[in-house]
């Protein structure tokens, strides 16, 4: 599909300056509903600065958030680099990979500056215009000059202009601090609010450390204290500041937050919600996201089910379930019993068909040198298990390895996707 650069902008006249050197628009009030178009759509309130050269978006606490070139070197016009909540820098790709809606359920291509299990995408960071920005943002801002405007503006600019890499790198620390570690992988449903989330850490670890997982870590599973999940969002309230408004979506990590006690899930998004102020967000609706273990899955009670799903939002509870296949969980290192993979997925079936506010979704992978077993099993479930395509209990698939070939990781994805009754798409591993 042709791509088309839009910009879904309103500005209320009067918070508009400009020269024929620059202009600047405060409190620009971009989509208020996550959607997914063909054309870049900026959501939420923010600032915007435009040189003859640039273009910078600034959220409500003057700090950087969108970037790109408007100069001919830029890739592409319709793509931009934006900025993490943990200050990482993410480049979306617009096109030249054919099929990206099909392989990621986006139109836009997330590209890291870590490491992850992409298969495709280029390496936007070696642009020289992608690097300018990324490295050298605060010195294309100072270059501005803020004199000559009026007030307003000469005040919003050098507050902008204050705010320096140092600074954010400060402020992501501190949520890590926060929250108690670092984000290290978002759930892959995440994407349909643009990974914007507000993390809150409501457990520690998981069950069972598989030997293939490259984001686990050493922590037994606990969950934490009412106490301590209630200072997390004072904190994370005083962190988020103004721009507190345009947000919508809670994720409760870390690795198995369903494995906790109903009612410190259930107390935890009431008060986020209620703290948080979701309902007076400029975005509309409220979603949630969590991962689950196939135990967490099985043992919680449909009387808790109704009760999240009546809790006024859209809820994605993600399950890494990796395979059914006995020989191949034996060669992942996953110390699950087939036939709880094969409970846990009906128990996300039962729970998408029950509740319209709940998605189940799952995770499985892939590689052509895993026993044919694994497809086998893994056919019988996201086929064989319905008779008719399915809209919810999404299937995510992720490479085994990093480093095959990406034609031929997407030729076997395609043939998958192609036999699948539920929606499946490559899941692209993003951190916060
Ligand atoms: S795949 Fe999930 S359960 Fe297994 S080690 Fe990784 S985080 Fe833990």
């Amino acid at each position: 599909m042709e791509k088309t650069v839009s910009h879904t902008v309103r500005n209320n006249s009067g918070q508009t300056f400009k020269t024929d050197q620059l202009s600047i628009a405060l409190d620009c009030r971009g989509d208020n509903a996550y959607t997914k178009l063909s054309y870049p759509v900026k959501y939420g309130i923010f600032s915007r600065l435009e040189t003859r050269d640039h273009l910078f978006e600034f959220n409500l606490n003057h700090e950087i958030r969108h970037a790109k070139a408007k100069t001919r070197d830029w890739p592409h016009p319709s793509e931009w680099l934006k900025r993490t909540l943990g200050n990482d820098w993410v480049y979306y790709s617009s096109g030249g990979y054919a099929g990206v809606y099909e392989a990621i359920g986006e139109y836009y291509l997330p590209n890291f500056t870590y490491p992850t299990n992409a298969v495709i995408g280029g390496k936007p960071f070696n642009e020289p215009p992608v690097e300018t920005i990324v490295n050298h943002w605060p010195d294309l801002l100072a270059k501005i000059p803020s004199t000559g405007l009026p007030d307003r503006f000469t005040k919003w600019l050098n507050r902008v202009k204050q705010i320096d890499a140092g600074t954010l790198k400060k402020k992501a620390d501190r949520l890590f601090g926060i929250n108690g570690t670092r984000v290290t992988v978002l759930p892959p449903d995440a994407r349909h609010v643009d990974y914007n989330v507000i993390p809150l850490t409501i457990s520690d670890g998981c069950l069972y450390k598989c030997r293939f997982c490259r984001i686990k870590n050493q922590k037994p599973f606990s969950a934490r204290s009412h106490a301590d999940i209630s200072g997390q969002i004072r904190e994370l309230k005083d962190l988020l500041g103004d721009d507190l408004i345009n947000y919508n979506a809670l994720f409760l990590g870390e690795h198995d937050a369903l494995n906790s006690p109903e009612n410190l899930i259930l107390d935890t998004i009431q008060e986020a919600v209620r703290e948080f102020n979701f309902k007076g967000s400029y975005m509309k609706d409220r979603y949630l996201f969590m991962f689950a273990s196939a135990d967490a899955l099985i043992d919680k009670k449909t009387a808790f089910f109704d009760r999240l799903n009546r809790l006024d939002m859209t809820l994605f509870i993600n399950v890494g379930l990796e395979s059914s296949d006995p020989e191949t969980l034996d060669r992942i290192g996953k110390p699950t019993p087939p036939e709880k993979i094969r409970a846990a997925f009906e128990r996300g079936k039962a729970v998408n068909a029950g509740f319209s506010n709940i998605e189940v979704s799952f995770n499985f992978i892939m590689d052509d040198t895993l026993a044919s077993g694994h497809h086998d099993s893994m056919l019988r479930l996201i086929r064989g298990s319905v008779s008719r395509p399915v809209s919810k209990g999404t299937i995510y698939l992720s490479p085994l390895r990093f480093d095959r070939p990406s034609r031929q990781v997407l030729y076997d994805f395609y043939k998958i996707k192609s036999l699948s009754r539920f929606p499946a798409f490559l899941y692209i591993i993003q951190r916060l």
